[in-house]
């Protein structure tokens, strides 16, 4: 996937760009303000100087401390200890003997007013610290809610692309960056740095000096190492590297507090940005297979019947032409035989895959299928030695026949089709062993015998549609769909098809299917009852 295009010039009215709205700590002070003060330390003084004799020092100097308090709570910190200055002055020059002087005579008189000066100092620190705290409070609630505002607008938009555009528009205007840029595992690299993030999972950091240093990790933040020009970041997800974020300042990579915070939570979302374009990338092709699947299913369909209306043909034709005693015939005969399996193979195959095969679930002992079976294979197997054993599996040892619930007529066909195959690849002087027994909530059928059995590497592919064994004849067997229909059809019932080598050579393939009992026969332990009431 290329790496994604630069967003137009065009700039999101919805997303902040200014990290700190909210004014500062120091605002600086108007000098309006500051003679409405001082008007009102003069104004306070000469009220209480017209009133001076009712008046004694404590409460002149609650009364100042009253006006310290209210200037340090309307004002700055500065404007505080001004006014504790100012109203410290004014209590010794009028209310201090000797009046209308900055001499104090009486030592206690230093002492009220140094107690005074202090208690304001001590006001104005302690609400500026309150003050101060509230307000950061304030900020950080704000820079959280612009944060959460942002990644919502950031990912909600419409493409995955879109929002790691996005991502890079806020972070290259917000920190003032020369280059900002989120590579995706596909996209064409331009710096080295960014490879060694993406393969070696850790930060990287490029000084201004051209020398390159690798972080200890992959956190999102830009680490105390002096005059960075920028830095690659593996985007991480779930120990997954999704992409790599690089950032360059040319002036240095230097960010504030705040402006840290802004740059790890963006690349939070530049990381799930750059996995929900991975998502999507994989959704869309396993969209695409899926497609592709179902085509070929259909074409599988459509062919395969198109097919048989001329094998019936043949097949007919043929057989009207060895009447009259060609023996040609008898071999076009065969051969649309065989032609006709295996189309019919086909179609079933795609049913299958397309879960159009219907079933009709009967309760049936295992020895009507076994019986089954042996007639309807008797024609290949030619009179070969089949051993067959039947086990009740009775708890008490008596003698009980084992029950199953499945599809006769596909269950026959997969028993079959592991006969043909003990058969057709397995020495003809050797027997085959046909067995089955009760385990559980299982019918267990087993088909045994001595051939080569198959290579353990290629055991599960030998389910996979149209596998031959490497090396195999053409001529031998059919087109390697057998086996794949087969387990398909045990698994439609609830059951499974496996193949194990047997210890002393050959193979053993175990077909098992839900096991059934019969109305009114004790339940084991462990045992389902499905199928008691069919
Ligand atoms: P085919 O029509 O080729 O027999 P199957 O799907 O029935 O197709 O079998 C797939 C392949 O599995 C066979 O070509 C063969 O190589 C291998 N196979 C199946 N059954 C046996 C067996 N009893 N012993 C050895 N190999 C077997």
């Amino acid at each position: 996937m290329p790496t994604p295009q630069r967003m137009p010039a065009q700039r999101n009215p919805a997303i902040p760009y200014s990290l700190f709205p909210i004014p500062s700590l120091f605002p600086i002070p108007s000098p309006l303000s500051w003679l409405a003060w001082i008007t009102a330390t003069a104004a306070l003084t000469a009220a209480m100087w017209s009133v001076r004799v009712h008046l004694d020092e404590a409460h002149v100097a609650l009364t100042y401390l009253l006006l310290v308090l209210v200037g340090s709570v309307r004002g700055s910190r500065a404007r505080g200890v001004a006014l504790a200055f100012l109203s410290f002055l004014c209590f010794n020059f009028f209310f201090l003997p000797p009046h209308y002087t900055l001499l104090v005579r009486d030592a206690r008189d230093w002492m009220v007013l140094f107690t005074f000066l202090a208690v304001a100092g001590v006001a104005t620190h302690l609400i500026h610290r309150a003050r101060t705290e509230a307000e950061e409070a304030r900020r950080r609630a704000a820079e959280v809610n612009r944060l959460a505002s942002l990644g919502a607008e950031t990912l909600s938009v419409g493409r995955a692309e879109e929002a790691l555009h996005a991502v890079e528009h806020v972070l290259r205007a917000t920190l003032r960056l020369d280059a900002c840029r989120i590579y995706l595992p596909d996209a064409e690299p331009d710096a080295e740095a960014v490879v060694i993030a993406a393969e070696q999972g850790v930060g990287v950091v490029e000084r201004v000096d051209g020398t390159r240093r690798l972080l200890p990790d992959a956190e999102p933040r830009i680490p105390h190492v002096p005059e960075i020009a920028a830095l690659s970041l593996p985007l991480r997800v779930r120990e997954r590297t999704v992409g790599v974020l690089r950032i360059a300042r040319a002036d240095g990579l230097e960010l504030d507090a705040g402006e840290q915070r802004f740059f790890t939570a963006l690349s939070y979302y530049a990381a799930l940005g750059a996995e929900r374009v991975r998502l999507a990338a994989e959704a869309e092709r396993a969209e695409a297979l899926r497609e592709a699947d179902r085509l070929k299913d259909a074409v599988i369909a459509s062919v395969s019947h198109d097919l048989r209306t001329p094998l019936t043909t043949i097949k007919a034709l043929a057989h009207d032409i060895a009447a009259e005693g060609d023996g040609r015939a008898a071999d076009i005969e065969d051969e649309a035989d065989r032609l006709n399996r295996f189309v019919a193979d086909l179609l079933d195959l795609s049913r299958l895959n397309a879960d159009a095969v219907e079933l009709r679930p009967e309760v049936t002992p295992a020895e009507d299928l076994i019986g089954a079976a042996l007639q309807r294979a008797s024609g290949t197997l030619q009179g070969r030695d089949v051993r067959v054993s039947v086990d009740g599996g009775s708890a008490d040892g008596g003698d009980t026949m084992p029950l199953g619930r499945f599809d006769f007529v596909h269950s026959l066909r997969v028993l079959v089709n592991l006969l043909e195959n003990a058969h057709k690849y397995s020495p003809p002087g050797t027997p085959i062993e046909l067995s089955a027994s009760r385990d559980g909530d299982r019918l267990v059928f087993r088909v045994a015998d001595r051939g080569p059995g198959i290579p353990p590497a290629e055991a599960e592919h030998a389910f996979a549609p149209f596998y031959r064994a490497r090396g195999a004849q053409p001529d031998v067997g059919g087109a390697g769909l057998g086996l794949s229909i087969a387990r398909r059809l045990a698994e439609a019932q609830g059951g499974s098809l496996h193949y194990a080598p047997r210890p002393d050579g050959g193979s053993v393939f175990t077909f098992s299917l839900p096991a059934a009992d019969l109305p009114g026969e004790p339940v084991e332990p462990g045992v389902s009852q499905e199928g008691t009431n069919a």
